[in-house]
């Protein structure tokens, strides 16, 4: 019967999920903005060939990332498959161009989105296979901040070594002994070791589309896990860093920050950013794997709570990180002054608090650190959220800080010295840090809250069209 039939339709019409999208990812009650950024750079081989490649690739990804839900499932399983072998006859094309180290990679990302190797297999093919490639391609999924989805969504990235830049970072690494030592000598930690060196390639982003064009971006990926495969040992990881997306960050979302809020003896427009970024992510990202002979706090996330938990692991990385850039060893490679990593670090922490400490990791480090500066007299804070500091102070409250979190976590035999500490520093506790966070909030929602990329071609896009009459 016509009814029946019509009545069943509905009922399955009904019971059919709809395709989830994404939710909002920044809090719906805050304004937020983009600054835009220019990408020019090329790749260094063939760079004028492999450039329209590169855009038909992006255009590809982001017709393919609009076709996903937020769950990663496809709308049109016949589109996507068309695209899919389209990307992948793209890049094997784009393989034939570029050198031979970087060509193999990208013709095992081609198998990869032709489904010719399972996803996890080809990322650990591509882990194992040494040292980064000059051009660092990703066309797959790509996870990218934890509140907004875990599911991989289809992501172009294209990214060139910086030679020089890359040269440098290799020498802080040949160095990361001498400055740990320095680091011990500093805060009164013996043992201080990084087990593994994960190698990091310090390129310019060239293009990205879908997924990762999305708001806010990164400047740097966890390779793979970003890419969605969890549970590797940590030999088996590498970072990829985007080093003109954190300097346009910087110039576009922390000067005007800085310069509102911050009062010291070196303005955030006057920091040799260019010297002192790369080095301070390094250090970072080393501070994040320092051990003591007596580290156990692996397993403590439960009980502390996941967001805590990252919020103390980014406070470590950071004070570590810091202490090995104004290490000697350091400094000296740099070719900068302790006060521009200071600098460096006190305008870099007002972007990251920005973005709201109860919501990650970054974030909640950037309070328990300015927190524990203000409420131990290393800065100021005047009831306006202005920041008043100078290098001394702010260099003995970062060792101090740097031996409280030793104490409590990473020498520590249980978790209870953390949990205090996060109960005195950390969000929510009300600390001076917080009018800062408010003044932000209330004075400075001009700023940028991200930033959007583009390239422009030979020909200016305002350029007058003749209108036929
Ligand atoms: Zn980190």
């Amino acid at each position: 019967m016509l009814e029946g039939k019509g009545s069943r339709e509905m009922s399955e019409l009904a019971s059919r999920k709809p395709p989830q999208l994404l939710s909002s990812f920044w809090p719906l009650e805050d304004q937020h903005g983009v600054g835009h950024v220019r990408l020019d750079g090329e790749p260094a081989t063939n760079g004028a060939a492999a450039m329209p490649l590169l855009l038909e690739l992006a255009a590809q990804s982001e017709a393919m990332r609009s076709l996903q839900t937020a769950e990663g499932e496809e709308l049109s399983k016949s589109a996507a498959s068309v695209l899919r072998g389209e990307m992948a006859e793209g890049l094997r094309e784009l393989a034939a161009l570029v050198d031979d180290e970087s060509a193999e990679i990208i013709r095992l990302r081609a198998k990869g989105i032709a489904g010719g190797i399972d996803h996890r297999e080809m990322t650990l093919e591509i882990a194992r296979s040494g040292r980064p490639p000059a051009l660092e391609i990703v066309c797959g999924p790509l996870c990218t901040w934890r509140m907004k989805t875990r599911i991989g969504l289809h992501s172009f990235l294209a990214a060139a070594r910086d030679e020089a830049q890359q040269e440098l970072l290799d020498q802080l690494d040949d160095s990361l002994d001498d400055a740990l030592r320095a680091v011990e000598a500093e805060i009164g930690a013996p043992g201080m070791s990084v087990p593994f060196k994960l190698p990091m390639n310090v390129t310019d982003l060239l293009v990205s589309a879908g997924e990762a064009a999305g708001h806010p971006k990164h400047f740097a990926y966890f390779m793979p896990e970003d890419e969605g495969v969890d549970g590797l040992a940590l030999e088996e990881q590498r970072t990829l860093y985007m080093r003109n997306v954190h300097l346009a960050r910087y110039s576009e979302i922390t000067i005007p920050l800085a310069e509102t809020l911050l009062d010291g003896p070196m303005a955030a427009t006057d920091v040799p950013v260019k010297a002192t970024l790369m080095p301070w992510i390094r250090g970072h990202d080393h501070g994040h794997n320092v051990v003591v002979p007596s580290t156990t706090y692996d397993s403590w996330m439960e009980t502390l709570g996941i967001e805590p938990f990252m919020a103390l692991q980014e406070a470590i990385a950071d004070v570590y990180g810091f202490l090995m850039c104004i290490s000697d060893p350091w400094l000296d490679i740099s070719g900068v002054s302790r006060l521009d990593m200071c600098a460096t670090h006190m305008a870099e922490l007002l972007h990251y608090l920005r973005r709201g400490p109860q919501y990650f990791g970054d974030p909640g480090a950037a309070y328990v650190e300015l927190s524990f500066l203000v409420e131990n007299g290393f800065v100021e804070i005047d009831q306006a959220g202005r920041i008043s500091w100078n290098e001394e102070d702010f260099c003995r409250g970062m060792a101090a800080l740097a031996s409280a979190l030793t104490e409590s976590t990473v020498a520590a035999a249980d978790e209870q010295g953390s949990e205090a500490l996060l109960a005195r520093y950390g969000w929510p506790t009300e600390t001076a840090a917080k009018r800062t966070l408010e003044a932000m909030q209330r004075e400075l929602t001009n700023v940028p809250t991200s930033i959007a990329f583009y390239r422009t071609s030979d020909v200016p896009a305002a350029e007058n069209v003749p209108v036929p009459a």
